[in-house]
C-alpha cells in the first residue's frame, strides 16, 4: 500500500512528517511527497498535515479537504496536525477524513490506519499533549540536504496574536541522547547541514534543566555535521551568556532569525512580546560583536491592532536600522481565539497591505544591500540543488542563495562571488 504526504506550516510539520513517513515505512509502505492535481491514488492513504497560524491556512485547508475527496474519492483521507489539536470540535465535523489525528500522538498513525482498513469505521483521536515531547525520530529527510531536526515542542508565552500555543501545549524538549543518536543517524547518511527547529527553540531545555547552548554543542560534537543552523529564535532568550557560549561552537551558521515582529515598544507591548527596541538591538549588536559576518533575518507583522501610522513608521525606521539580510513581513491575520482577536482597533486591510507592501520593499532593499556586501569575497556553500539551466543553488553559512556553475547536491565547495540579483549571488567555484 501506498501513502502520500501534504505538509503545510512550519519546519516543525515539515520533521514530523518525515517521521511518519519512517512509521509507514517501518510497516512496508511506499510514501511519496502527494502532488495537488496527480492522478487518482486509489484507495491509497492520503495524510494532510495542517497548520493553523492564519485564518487563511484554516480557509485554505478546508478548500484542500473538500478537492483531495472529490479528486481521490477512494483515498484513505487522514487529517493531522495543528488545527486539529486547536479546533477538536471543527476538525471532527469535518466530512472528508477518514481518520483525524491532532499533533500529540503522531506515534499512533499506524495503528490508526490499521483500525480503519479493518472495520471502515471513521477514526478521531485528539488527546491532550503529554509532559513530554512526543518520541518521533528520524534518520534522514527526503528531497534534501539539510535536515530540519526538531528538538523543541510548545510555547509557554501566548503572545497576544498567537494560536500555537494552544495546539502545541507547554515547553517540552528531546533529550540530549535522543538528539544525538538522530544526529548520528542523520551524519551517516550524508547530511552536511542540520537545522535545529521548535515551536519556541530557544526555550528548549526549560524543562529539562539545560538550555539550547546544550543542544548546539551535542549537535556540533557529531563528527560529519559540517554545519548547524537554528531555526526561529526568540530575541530575550539570547543573553550574553548564551550567546558567548554559542560563539564557541565553530559548526554553528552565523545566522540568526531573531523574531522581532514590530519596531516599536507600544506595538511590542500589546503584543505581548517580552523585550523592547533597545533590549532587541543590544542582543543583535551582541550577536555582531561575537559572529562578526553574522547574517540576521526576522519576521515582521503590520496592521496589529492599535497600530497607528506613527507606529508603522517607527517600526519601519527600526526594522531599516538593523541592517537585516532578510525580513519576512506579513499582515495581522486575525485569529479567533486569540486576545487581540477581540481587539477593537482592528486596521482595515487596504492599510495592512499598504503597510506590507512598504515593509517588504524595504526588506527587499535590505537583502540585496547585503548580498552585494559579499561581491569580491570567499565563501563556503553547500550546493543544494540542480537548476534546469545546469547551474547549481546552494546556501552560505549565512544563509544568502549562491548560484554557480557546475557542482553535485550535497557538495560544500568554496566560491568567489562576482556579482548579485535580487537578493542572490552568483559566483565561481575556487576549487
Ligand atoms: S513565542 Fe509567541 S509567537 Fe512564538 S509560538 Fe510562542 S506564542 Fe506564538
Amino acid at each position: 500500500m501506498n501513502a502520500y504526504f501534504y505538509t503545510l506550516g512550519c519546519k516543525v510539520n515539515q520533521y514530523e512528517t518525515q517521521a511518519m513517513r519512517q512509521m509507514l515505512e517501518k510497516q512496508g509502505m511506499e510514501t511519496a511527497e502527494f502532488v495537488l492535481g496527480q492522478p487518482d491514488i486509489g484507495n491509497a492513504v492520503l495524510v494532510i498535515n495542517s497548520c493553523t497560524v492564519t485564518g487563511e491556512s484554516d480557509r485554505k485547508l478546508r478548500q484542500l479537504l473538500r478537492r483531495c475527496r472529490r479528486e481521490h474519492p477512494q483515498a484513505i483521507l487522514v487529517l493531522t496536525g495543528c488545527m486539529p489539536q486547536a479546533f477538536p470540535e471543527v476538525a471532527q465535523a469535518f466530512t472528508e477524513p477518514d481518520i483525524v489525528l491532532g499533533n500529540a500522538q503522531r506515534r499512533d498513525l499506524p495503528v490508526m490506519i490499521e483500525r480503519f482498513i479493518t472495520d471502515g469505521c471513521r477514526v478521531a483521536a485528539i488527546p491532550p499533549h503529554e509532559k513530554t515531547i512526543e518520541p518521533l525520530t528520524i534518520c534522514k529527510f527526503r528531497d534534501r540536504t539539510r535536515a530540519f531536526l526538531k528538538i523543541e515542542d510548545g510555547c509557554n508565552r501566548f503572545c497576544s496574536y498567537c494560536i500555537i500555543p494552544y495546539a502545541r501545549g507547554r515547553v517540552r524538549s528531546k533529550p540530549l541522547d535522543t538528539l544525538r543518536r538522530e544526529v548520528e543517524d542523520l551524519a551517516q547518511q550524508g547530511f552536511a547541514e542540520v537545522v535545529l527547529v521548535g515551536i519556541n527553540l530557544t526555550a528548549y531545555g526549560q524543562d529539562l534543566g539545560l538550555s539550547i547552548c546544550d543542544a548546539v554543542e551535542t549537535v556540533c560534537a557529531v563528527d560529519g555535521i559540517c554545519r548547524v543552523r537554528l531555526g526561529s529564535i526568540e530575541p530575550d532568550h539570547m543573553t550574553d551568556a548564551v550567546i558567548d557560549r554559542l560563539a564557541m561552537c565553530e559548526k554553528l551558521c552565523p545566522q540568526f532569525h531573531l523574531a522581532l515582529q514590530s519596531g516599536c515598544d507600544a506595538t511590542l507591548k500589546r503584543m505581548n512580546r517580552r523585550y523592547t527596541t533597545a533590549q532587541y538591538r543590544t542582543v543583535c549588536d551582541r550577536l555582531r560583536k561575537q559572529f562578526p559576518n553574522a547574517a540576521l533575518t526576522t519576521d515582521i507583522m503590520v496592521g496589529f491592532p492599535g497600530e497607528t501610522q506613527e507606529e508603522f513608521e517607527a517600526s519601519l525606521q527600526f526594522a531599516q536600522s538593523i541592517g537585516f539580510s532578510r525580513i519576512h513581513c506579513f499582515a495581522y491575520s486575525k485569529r479567533a481565539g486569540t486576545p487581540a482577536a477581540a481587539a477593537k482597533d482592528q486596521v482595515p486591510n487596504a492599510e495592512k497591505a499598504r503597510r506590507n507592501r512598504l515593509m517588504i520593499e524595504m526588506g527587499e532593499r535590505c537583502a540585496e544591500q547585503y548580498a552585494q556586501s559579499l561581491i569580491g569575497c570567499e565563501v563556503d556553500v553547500l550546493l543544494e540543488t540542480v537548476q534546469a539551466d545546469g547551474t547549481v543553488e546552494g546556501y552560505t553559512d549565512t544563509y544568502i542563495p549562491v548560484y554557480v556553475t557546475g557542482g553535485r547536491e550535497g557538495e560544500l565547495c568554496r566560491v568567489r562571488i562576482t556579482c548579485e540579483q535580487n537578493g542572490c549571488c552568483f559566483g565561481d567555484k575556487t576549487e
